[in-house]
């Protein structure tokens, strides 16, 4: 297994696993809008790397065609923390689905063959 993925969340001193930040930056409140602004950043060069080590298995949304934005779900997460559009369903549909497309912002997860 590799190495799991691990961010920096500003005001925490350890790095933390992907899937923390992202439950980390759900919770944070507005007066953190900074720091959610860093972390995106940071998210935003992480998924490029993923993107990168996951070149050529580019998935297509089912609702909406696109395969420029779909996310794994934790980074889809954190991305649509930082637009300030992770509402408590969506949060929770990305816990049932493994895939999210910030375009439509619907979670899905994609049958594989
Ligand atoms: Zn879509």
């Amino acid at each position: 297994m590799s190495e799991s993925e691990k961010v920096n969340v500003p005001w925490i001193d350890e790095p933390v696993e992907l899937s923390e930040a992202v439950e980390m930056i759900a919770q944070a409140d507005e007066d953190d809008e900074d720091a959610i602004q860093d972390l995106a950043a940071r998210v935003d060069r992480l998924e490029r790397r993923i993107a990168t080590l996951e070149d050529g298995s580019s998935i297509e949304c089912p609702s909406c065609d696109s395969e420029d934005a779909v996310y794994k779900a934790g980074v889809g997460a954190a991305i649509l923390a930082s637009l300030d559009a992770l509402s408590d369903a969506n949060a929770d549909a990305l816990n049932r689905d493994s895939h999210v497309c910030i375009d439509c912002r619907k979670s899905f997860t994609p049958a594989f063959d």
